[in-house]
């Protein structure tokens, strides 16, 4: 992918694109909500509108759940696995073919430097559909040996779920929405997708794209809208066997009570405070920066950010100026300029929230060494902000900021594993922890234990064949790798007698 900006062009591409009438994909037609509504889209960088979005309701999911559930009927399950791969390979090109257009209209949408959009979302995108397409063809049962008197054969098959439910949260639209899309079409299942309101874009696009490429029509379904209503009208529906969403554990928690009623199956990616320990031996050179950028990455906006840095005593000192040095060079702005490090926050409430945590956390004895306000007010910029002085059981610790907040503590004995890992251990949450040492004895012994679903050792990211999602309160279920595509599909046991 180009290493240079992008093209006037590319930004008139996509600010018309955001600017025409959109429609709701049903069935491979764009139309109008049934109720007529619609909502606005905003940049949070200069708060102005962008576009005008249909605001669907259940009337429409109804409508989505019929087309869907014909498309896999007649269609999308008759199939071979082969025309999946290559359709999900085609749509990797055509992404990749619009890779800047998609990366301008995203950062248009959500904030994030253009740079960040492409480097890592649609790189992302790009290559979970690929990764993705080959296993459409592998998806395989097994043979099983059976005790019962005489002969038989049985084995098992794996096979999709009908229609699901994909809902997606605003930090990461396009690679969240792929990150779902690409396994539950190379399962065979088909689709109906949900973006957050507030970026709503790129999936519209991404539905364009789906339909250059071939898809057939009712394959993919994008319905755009409220949580409370349409995301809730999914959830609801009893046409849709199975739903992955990712979001905050609240809604998650009540997508779960909701689910019993249908008994649906549930996939949720949901929050965490992801632990960041630089032990003794650390190379600082390395671990400093990959810490910050762990956190002030897409301006904290990041499940998986390394919110809560823990550095040995003898390096603590230089963890905490390093970070704090990092945070106060980094040039916050309008993603769309080639100098900005850092966007702007989402929205008003969200920059709303993370300053109300930096209060708290000075309330009850934090220090704040750089950062801790908004700047700006053309849009919702936040400085990115280091706090000191913090206790594992202030709040500021223990919950999920979702913002350029980063706690650093200090722990006093490298070999005090147990300890340690306890500490990294002591929130509610499970996603995520990075381990900086250069002794390989510790490093296993403390990624051992633990309880987090990804564990990172001087360093790493995203890979779509690596499992990604939360132990704790930080989610059901895996997504990405054998795993993120099996959890698209039920085995079936077939036996016979010979
Ligand atoms: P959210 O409020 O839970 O929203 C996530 C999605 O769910 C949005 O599309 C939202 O729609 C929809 N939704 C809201 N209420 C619903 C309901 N009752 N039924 C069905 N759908 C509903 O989360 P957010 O504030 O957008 O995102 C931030 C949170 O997501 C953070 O806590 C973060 O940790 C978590 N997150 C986790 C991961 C992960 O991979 N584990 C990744 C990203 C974010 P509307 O927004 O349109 O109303
Ligand atoms: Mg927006």
């Amino acid at each position: 992918m180009s290493e240079r900006y992008f093209d006037a062009d590319v930004r008139d591409g996509a600010e018309t694109f955001a600017r025409t009438k959109h429609g709701i994909l049903i069935g491979g037609e764009w139309r109008d909500a049934v109720s007529a509504r619609v909502f606005e889209t905003y940049n949070p960088a200069t708060k102005s509108l962008l576009g005008v979005i249909p605001e669907a309701g259940a009337e429409d999911v109804e409508l989505a759940v019929d087309a869907a559930s014909r498309a896999f009927n007649e269609i999308w399950s008759k199939l071979p696995p082969s025309e999946r791969q290559r359709l999900l390979w085609r749509l990797g090109d055509a992404v990749e073919a619009h890779a800047d257009e998609l990366a301008v209209l995203e950062t248009l949408d959500n904030g994030k430097p253009v740079r960040e959009a492409r480097v890592i979302d649609i790189r992302n995108a790009i290559e979970t559909l690929r990764y993705c397409a080959g296993w459409a063809t592998k998806l395989t049962g097994e043979t099983v040996p059976v005790s019962f008197p005489g002969e038989w054969h049985s084995f098992t098959v794996r096979q999709p779920f009908p229609v699901v439910g994909l809902i997606v949260p605003w930090n990461a639209p396009i690679m969240m929405a792929i990150a779902k899309l690409a396994p539950a079409l190379a399962a065979g299942c088909c689709a109906i997708l949900k973006p957050a309101e507030l970026t709503s874009l790129t999936a519209l696009r991404i539905g364009q794209l789906t339909q250059e490429v071939g898809f057939p029509p009712g394959v993919i379904n994008i319905l755009t809208g409220a949580g409370r209503g349409v995301g809730q009208a999914i959830v609801d529906h009893p046409g849709i066997e199975k739903i992955s969403f990712t979001g905050s554990g609240a809604v998650g928690q009540q997508i779960i009570s909701s689910a019993a009623r249908t008994m649906k199956k549930v996939t949720l990616e949901l929050g965490g405070k992801s632990a960041v320990v630089i032990m003794q031996d650390a190379d600082l050179d390395k671990a400093i920066p990959s810490a910050a950028r762990g956190i002030f990455g897409n301006a904290g906006q990041i499940c998986n950010a390394g919110s809560r840095i823990y550095a040995h005593r003898s390096v603590y000192d230089r963890v905490l100026q390093g970070v704090a040095d990092f945070a106060e060079k980094l040039v916050v702005g309008n993603g769309l300029l080639p100098s900005t490090q850092m966007g702007p926050l989402i929205s008003q409430a969200q920059l709303e929230r993370v300053c109300q945590y930096v209060a708290l956390g000075r309330t009850d004895g934090a220090s704040v060494v750089i950062g801790g306000n908004a700047e700006d007010e053309t849009g919702y910029f936040m400085r990115p902000t280091v706090v000191a002085q913090t206790r594992q059981n202030m709040r500021i610790v223990q919950e999920e900021i979702f913002g350029p907040v980063v706690c650093v503590q200090r722990f006093d004995d490298n070999n005090a594993l147990d300890d340690l890992a306890m500490l990294a251990n002591a929130t509610e949450y499970g996603l995520g922890a990075v381990l900086w040492t250069r002794d390989l004895s510790s490093a296993h012994r403390l990624a051992n234990r633990m309880r987090a679903g990804t564990i990172r050792i001087n360093g790493g990211g995203l890979d779509p064949a690596l499992p990604f999602g939360g132990m704790k309160k930080s989610g059901w279920g895996r997504e990405s790798g054998r795993e993120g595509v099996e959890a698209f599909t039920e085995t079936k046991s077939v036996i016979v007698a010979l």
